[in-house]
């Protein structure tokens, strides 16, 4: 069967691993940072715009893949709402307690509440864990995409990439 975002809708382990966006393991180590997981050649560039520090670029052509300057990246999430692609995360693995916090956009209602206990799911929409909601944020910008930060054990947090209520099947 043939993988990769093509074919799946879900990125590959090769394409993640030759994105320019994600950050380094020793970047996501000290700190909140972006994860830009796009891997698809597309005419788009909405997140070079959205980032206060110039921490993204796309450049010239505009179907060039986004590059992350993880050293001028602070983690504000500000570029997760602008994506059209729902493609941008962040991840801060020093939460706390063995923790990390996973912050994804969310364009489905009713929006969880903060304090909810829900299925942490993956690119796939895969249960992998169990989450509970630390912040919902609704910016009134970017049609009002949600921000949604979910703490989750610190070994999913590569996999952890948006939120199923709890019960819901995966099957
Ligand atoms: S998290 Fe903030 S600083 Fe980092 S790339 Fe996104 S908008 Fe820029
Ligand atoms: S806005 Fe999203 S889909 Fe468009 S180039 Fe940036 S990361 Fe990719």
């Amino acid at each position: 069967m043939k993988s990769g975002i093509v074919y799946t809708g879900e990125p590959s382990a090769e394409e993640l691993s030759r994105c320019p966006g994600r950050p380094s393991p020793g970047r996501l180590e000290r700190g909140p940072v972006a994860v830009i997981e796009c891997v698809q050649e597309i005419p788009c560039n909405p997140c070079e715009y959205s980032c206060p520090r110039g921490a993204i670029r796309v450049g010239v052509p505009i179907t060039g893949l986004p590059r992350l300057d993880e050293e001028k990246c602070t983690g504000c999430g500000a570029c997760i709402p602008a994506c059209p692609g729902l493609a941008i995360f962040q991840v801060d693995y020093n939460h706390g307690d063995g923790q990390a916090l996973v912050s994804f956009p969310y364009e489905y209602l009713p929006l969880p509440r903060e304090g909810d206990e829900v299925q942490a799911t993956d690119r796939g929409g895969r249960v992998v864990t169990g989450g509970k909601v630390i912040k919902v944020r609704k910016p009134d910008r970017n049609d009002g995409t949600a921000v949604v930060s979910l703490a989750v054990p610190r070994e999913f947090a590569d996999q952890v990439r948006s939120m199923a209520r709890l019960g819901r099947c995966n099957s």
